[in-house]
């Protein structure tokens, strides 16, 4: 595979536009082009010679559709195809407030969680910093019309969630680079706090994250209330404790001021009775956390059962009672191929 283009920051493509002999306002009118989700040869800004240049280094186009899904509710499913032909899986949800696009990291995922579709063949390999960005470029494009804002800072993605298959914080290097990348203003400009990263709980990568001064909103998936049961559900608990998890979370709060989240995925008969409520209330009552509870969406590979919506109703009236800010997550796109990684999987196993 050639190099992603889209990797570069705008300081970046100016350096490259002069290294090819070119007057850095070729790079502006580069840089706008792809940030309007446009390919390398589909930029008509630009000479011939000079896309013809560009094209022996890099990927024509980084990422296209291979199949979309409509749900009844207007969530949108999408399998993208890679320059490489990997698959990846990126879900477009649509809110009173704009559009929140979930995005992968990873294609596949090493973390080896129970429940998760994204991770039953593994890892096959990091996306770059471009791979990440050119998902939310070509669902902008395709979403023209449904744009909010005025002008050229008009687009449909208003939010970002880190949520797709993958583990973020395992790629780290190319999601810091994504973040900042899509948060600079020569590109699409999002504000990090419409941004949310959801991470396994990798503490030393948390610690790092602290660092970048990145304001985004930190979300660790903890699905259980204690190191035995954690390590039942995910093989990442071997290796950091649940204690150790929500000191970097405190950490992070200390230097940014966010207040961080967590995932909880109600697994029936595994994580959501009500004393695993109280366990929950006990480990994060006072905290500046929030939680937002999952009902599991059934992976056919994986044989866990989700919790009924009333009792996953109970469960939350449980944690608030205890004093706890909580919200079950509106279940949506449920008929178009449900769970991370499920698409990808499906896709993969009729090839
Ligand atoms: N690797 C990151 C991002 C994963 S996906 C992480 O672990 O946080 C985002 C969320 O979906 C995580 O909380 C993940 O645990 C959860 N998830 C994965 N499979 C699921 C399933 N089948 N049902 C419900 N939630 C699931």
């Amino acid at each position: 595979m050639k190099a992603i283009l889209q990797d570069l920051s705008y300081a970046e493509m100016q350096d490259l536009a002069v290294s090819l002999g070119e007057k850095p306002f070729r790079a502006r009118q580069l840089f706008e082009g792809l940030t309007q989700g446009k390919t390398i040869s589909g930029i008509s800004s630009i000479s011939k010679a000079l896309k013809e240049k560009l094209l022996e280094t890099y990927e024509d186009c980084a990422i296209s559709v291979q199949e979309k899904f409509l749900s009844a509710d207007g969530t949108e499913k999408y399998l993208f195809r890679l320059a490489d032909g990997n698959l990846i899986e990126g879900v477009l949800m649509k809110y009173k407030y704009g559009y929140t696009q979930c995005v992968s990291t990873q294609v596949g995922c090493r973390m080896g969680c129970t429940f998760c579709a994204s991770t039953l063949n593994g890892l096959i390999r990091n996306l770059t910093a471009g791979e990440i960005l050119s998902q939310i470029l070509l669902v902008n494009a395709l979403h023209k019309d449904d744009a909010v804002g005025q002008g050229k800072e008009s687009r449909a993605v208003t939010n970002v969630v880190l949520m797709g298959s993958g583990e973020p914080l395992d790629n780290y290097d190319n999601v810091v680079k994504f973040l900042r990348n899509v948060t600079a203003k020569e590109g699409l400009g999002i504000s990090a706090r419409n941004i949310s990263l959801s991470t396994c709980g990798i503490v030393p990568k948390m610690y790092e994250l602290a660092k970048e001064n990145i304001p985004l909103n930190l979300t660790v998936s903890l699905h259980a209330t204690c190191d035995e049961d954690r390590k039942r559900t995910m093989p990442v608990a071997k290796a950091y404790k649940i204690e150790d998890i929500l000191k970097a979370c405190q950490h992070y709060f200390d230097v940014t001021g966010r207040r961080y989240y967590f995932e909880y995925t109600l697994i029936d008969g595994e994580n959501c009775d009500e004393q695993h409520a109280d366990a929950l209330i006990k480990l994060l009552k006072g905290k500046p956390c929030h939680v937002n509870l999952i009902r599991l969406n059934e992976v056919k590979e994986r044989h866990l059962k989700a919790l009924g919506e009333k009792q996953a109703y109970r469960f939350l009236g449980r944690l608030e009672k205890g004093g706890l800010s909580a919200t079950l997550r509106r279940q949506i796109g449920v008929d178009i191929g449900g769970a991370c990684g499920q698409l990808r999987a499906s896709y993969l196993k009729e090839q």
